[in-house]
């Protein structure tokens, strides 16, 4: 049996492009139905000496599921939930399986499947995996990392292989980047092998849920809530999702809500769990950081909670589409994944603000995980020049960004926009150890070249 590899200049089209804005076209495209093809394919491609690049979704932000060297391996037709185990609370299923189908799956047999990037209903599990994806609630649940108990990959050489995390509390023996081999694939990129099954841990759905809008009058005061949201007692949110002055216009636009037309900042919430949500506390402490009370909402059930998601959604959306008719002039929406300690999320956005100015360009539209010290500026990149002063700017940020202690991506990857930041944030040192890893796994650099190491 052998899986043929479209070589037509319609089909390479078609996976030319991810959310990244660029535009790589392969030599070929195969789509796998099986996990025996993958093996299959990658043996073959390896004796070739033949790059690999493994695409699920494609709405990598970086540029990381397309390529223009060798094979795109579409995982999408990998689309088997093999099983739900209530028992042993875990869910495994095949890499080009959408997130958003699995959660339902499992929320329907009464199981919380927790990773929630925006992206879910787009992405595959392969490829959240691949990129450690996050989202809003990763505040208290985690990124994909914690939640990947098995993994099933297919190695450089075509060789079919199954990883299981160990459930022991303590171990001595090797080195800390050795000791759990399910770790390595977690946040690859896809350069050190395929995905093809994973195992993902379950837990229970809370009884209730409860999502609050708290709209300020000014940025600062919202960002202080949020820091103080985290250190407060008494209440425990599940996520802190912030909107700068001009992503509140979006939302205020996108719920035609009057009385959010005067605010300057929303800080989004969410209480979960078996008990009443604290409702008096939050707005207590919110009252404490002048939040336009008249302005607050609160989300109470499935259908309120999906409003306040579309919502929040509209803002990358917008994004999006805001940068869509410059693509053709070399255009792009550029948008940052850093991240810092929560507390000082404030001071290094007043830092980006001062580099803008400074370099005459427009502020940046933020919005994300500040419960997380993780926002994202986005700015619509109108030619390459645009693009180019606008990424000056980023990278005066992220230089700041490594000096308080954080990352340069958080959630996204690196890919192959960001790969040039990479030694901002590591040492020679860990450099070299990472390179040294690649080259264990994949020897011939064939696996998703040009992402992450540059
Ligand atoms: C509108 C929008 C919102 C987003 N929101 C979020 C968010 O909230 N949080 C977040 O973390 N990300 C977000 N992203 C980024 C992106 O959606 C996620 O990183 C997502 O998990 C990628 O999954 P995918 O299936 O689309 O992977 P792809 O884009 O196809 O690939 C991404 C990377 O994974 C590798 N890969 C894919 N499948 C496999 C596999 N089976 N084995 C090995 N490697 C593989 C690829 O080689 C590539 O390096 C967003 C993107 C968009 C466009």
């Amino acid at each position: 049996m052998s899986v043929a590899l479209a070589t037509d200049a319609d089909v390479r089209a078609a996976y030319a492009r991810d959310a990244s804005g660029l535009e790589r076209t392969p030599e070929s495209v195969a789509r796998p139905a099986t996990q025996g093809e993958v093996a299959e394919l990658v043996m073959q491609a390896a004796a070739e000496h033949r790059s690999v690049t493994a695409a699920g979704g494609q709405t990598s932000t970086t540029g990381a599921s397309i390529t223009d060297r060798g094979l795109l391996l579409s995982l999408r037709a990998l689309d088997k939930i093999v099983e739900i185990d209530g028992d042993r609370r875990i869910v495994r299923a095949e890499a080009g399986v959408l997130l958003g189908d699995l959660k339902r799956a499992c929320a329907a047999e009464g199981w919380l499947l927790a990773p929630d990037p925006t992206s879910e209903d787009e992405c595959t599990i392969g490829g959240a995996i691949a990129c450690n994806a996050s989202g809003a609630r990763s505040l208290r649940y985690g990124a994909m990392r914690p939640h990947v108990s098995a993994l099933s990959v297919v190695m450089a050489d075509g060789a079919m292989e199954r990883f299981h995390r160990m459930r022991i509390e303590k171990n001595t023996v090797g080195y800390a980047a050795v000791q759990e081999p399910v770790d390595w694939f977690i946040g690859s990129e896809g350069t050190l092998g395929v995905v093809v099954e994973a195992e993902l841990s379950l837990t229970p759905l809370p009884a209730r849920t409860i999502g609050m809008a708290f709209p300020f009058a000014s940025e600062a005061d919202a960002l202080a809530f949020v820091v103080s949201a985290r250190q407060a007692t008494g209440i425990d949110p599940r996520c802190l999702e912030y909107c700068d002055r001009q992503a509140t216009q979006i939302v205020a636009t996108a719920t035609n809500d009057p009385a959010w037309k005067a605010a300057l900042a929303i800080v989004y919430a969410e209480e979960a769990g078996d008990d009443e949500p604290p409702l008096e506390s939050w707005l207590a402490l919110a009252e404490q950081h002048h939040v336009i009370e008249a302005a607050v909402r609160v989300y109470d059930g499935e259908a309120a909670l999906r409003d306040a998601r579309h919502w929040r959604h509209a803002v990358p959306a917008t994004m999006h589409e805001r940068a869509a008719p410059f693509r053709a002039h070399g255009g792009r929406r550029v948008s940052t994944d850093w991240a810092v300690p929560y507390a000082k999320l404030a001071r290094v956005l007043g830092r980006a603000q001062a580099f803008a100015d400074a370099a005459g360009i427009a502020q940046a539209v933020t919005f994300g995980h500040a419960g997380n010290g993780h926002p994202h500026q986005n700015w619509v990149g109108e030619s390459p020049e645009h693009v180019l002063r606008i990424e000056e700017v980023v990278e005066r940020t992220l230089k700041v960004v490594i000096a308080e202690g954080g990352t340069v991506a958080a959630e996204h990857g690196l890919g192959k926009l960001k790969a040039r930041w990479i030694p901002l944030q590591l040492g020679a040192r860990q450099l070299g150890l990472l390179r040294a890893i690649k080259h264990e796994l994949d020897p011939q650099g064939m696996l998703a070249p040009g992402n992450l190491i540059a």
